[in-house]
């Protein structure tokens, strides 16, 4: 059971995936928290992978990694930068980690000579894993569960989350089910059907939601709420409308908020409605939408372009760095295999380029094309984790004359592996969560940019990686120009180089995309994007 006081939200999707629950449940929890709540939030995948850690990013977008190494949806990014939230191994469960934990003590024999059944060992499961983020500490423990109402996977979490009215008492429990209000442009006409449809799906299920949130392009009419709240079973005040918004996703709160969605919330829950205190975020807002300065351009150059969902954090830790040097960033993705051959058209122009992580050698000749580029005509540069190891190989290809220079993870027969699989891994062949993952602290070098953007000598920041810096290199690169700013207390690993003879040339092994917030964005976002800015006005 959870501690007295504690009270359950849980968000769940209709009609089509890909509506934005994860920032609409992300929205919430900021309101809930500037009105004095504590919050969590978790996301519930019903699919049998048992994280996301092996999947490609076309069929999940980023992997996400949480301060303590856990591989996850890339919601917890949502969670992590609108609400402050600091998600860990429990913030995340897929229908593949409940069925092992089941199935384990079944081994075990755990179920004393029972029937082992969906109803009720795996929905018991699933309520563990929603009670397991309501810890003392907590007031309000919010969970999204992926896909739609419908799906067939989704039946044991919906099940489960009906139940939880039984055991705890309605008043302690919240249900809002997210939707879509399709516009035929044929017709003109918004259409509330399918969300009616959804809405009796759950019924069926015994889930009768308390708030429906309509995800819209266009501004509903008196007309579709009255239907809405008439055909959905829910009062008319409890339908809200989440209409696309113009500039930022951050104003969604705003918006939630205008609708007085907190409100209704905390009303429903029978909590105190306290003050609402989202000057900060309103302020932030403004800087995004109207900054003051230059159009800064930064290219990305990575592989799954077309696939915004694959560099998520990358592209808002930009955005941060963006706000906080009061710029307008216009941000490029470049497939790195246009520009394999020397084929740099798309780099010109550029105020600043940044490589991201990735895996593989497909598009790695194109991305040390960009690094090249970037090296040659002194445009901030900032290299993250493969961005790294793509660094160090270009500079041992063209500054040191090691021309068959290469990660052992692209060509093994190399006779220059400057990236090496790491010690510790060498023996690892399971793929799922066996990286070095998660938080690992860097001591940074006086007088470095790295120094100087975080203002500390020592930082902790997440990693996701098998391969690392080959120290048999290090005085040959040294000598070709590269410092190592960061590198593990020990002295053995190489997190972070950078290049003094450059405007701002700097590389890390690990992912600050991961901790940076709209509200404090990393420092080393902030300070590329600076470089950027002053390349961009030079
Ligand atoms: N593939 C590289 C490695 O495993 C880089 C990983 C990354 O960019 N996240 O070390």
């Amino acid at each position: 059971m959870p501690h007295d006081g504690c009270k359950f939200i849980f968000v769940t999707g209709g009609v089509v995936s890909s509506l934005g629950k994860g920032i609409t449940a992300a929205s919430i929890a900021l309101l809930l928290r500037q009105r004095g709540y504590r919050i969590t939030l978790q996301k519930l995948d019903p699919y049998l992978n048992i994280d996301p850690g092996t999947m490609s990013p076309y069929q999940h977008g980023e992997v996400y990694v949480t301060d303590d190494g856990t591989e996850a949806d890339l919601d917890l990014g949502h969670y992590e930068r609108f609400a402050g939230v600091s998600c860990n191994r429990n913030s995340n469960y897929t229908a593949g980690k409940i069925y092992s934990a089941v199935l384990a003590r079944e081994r075990e024999g755990g179920y004393l000579g029972k029937t082992v059944q969906v109803i009720p060992h795996i929905t018991d499961e699933i309520k563990k894993a929603v009670l397991s983020q309501a810890k003392e500490n907590i007031d309000i423990a919010i969970t999204e569960v992926g896909g739609t109402a419908g799906d067939i996977e989704g039946l044991p979490f919906l099940e489960a989350l009906r139940e939880f009215s039984q055991d705890l008492g309605r008043e302690n429990v919240l249900y809002i089910h997210l939707t879509l209000i399709p516009y035929l442009s044929a017709s003109r006409e918004l259409k509330t059907k399918p969300s009616q449809q959804s809405a009796s799906i759950l019924r069926n299920i015994g889930i009768i939601p308390d708030i429906l949130i309509c995800r819209t392009e266009r501004s509903l009419q008196n007309e579709h709420f009255r239907k809405l709240s008439m055909f959905c079973n829910v009062p008319r005040n409890a339908v809200i409308e989440e209409k696309d918004v113009k500039n930022s996703i951050y104003e969604v709160p705003v918006e939630l908020a205008e609708q007085k969605l907190d409100e209704l919330i905390l009303k429903k829950l029978e909590l105190p409605l306290n003050n609402l205190d989202l000057d900060s975020w309103k302020s932030m807002i403004s800087r995004a939408v109207n900054p003051s300065g230059p159009l800064v351009r930064i290219g990305v150059i990575g592989k799954y372009m077309g696939l915004r969902d694959a560099y998520k954090s990358i592209f808002e830790a930009l955005t941060h760095g963006g706000i906080a040097n009061d710029v307008a960033l216009e941000v490029k993705g470049i497939e790195s295999e246009d520009l394999e051959g020397g084929k740099t058209d798309a780099l010109e122009g550029l105020d600043g380029i940044l490589v991201p992580g990735g895996f593989g050698y497909r598009g790695i000749e194109g991305k040390l094309e960009a690094v090249q580029f970037a090296r040659e005509r002194n445009v901030p540069f900032l290299g993250i984790c493969l961005g790294l190891q793509c660094a160090v190989i270009e500079t041992a290809r063209h500054l040191v004359g090691l021309s068959d220079a290469n990660s052992s993870e692209f060509n093994p027969e190399c006779s220059h592996p400057v990236i090496h699989i790491m010690e510790e891994q060498k023996g690892i062949t399971e793929k799922g969560g066996t990286m070095r993952l998660g938080l690992y602290p860097c001591d940074l070098l006086d007088g470095s940019a790295a120094r100087s953007a975080y203002g500390n000598s020592r930082i902790s920041e997440r990693h996701r990686h098998r391969y690392e810096f080959n120290n048999e290199y290090r005085e040959m690169l040294a000598e070709a120009g590269i410092v190592y700013s960061g590198l593990s207390p020990d002295g053995q690993l190489v997190e972070i180089v950078e290049r003094p003879d450059h405007r701002w040339f700097l590389a890390c092994q690990f992912h600050p995309e991961f901790t940076s917030t709209p509200l404090k964005p990393n420092p080393l976002f902030k300070a590329f994007v600076k470089a950027a800015r002053k390349n961009a006005s030079e």
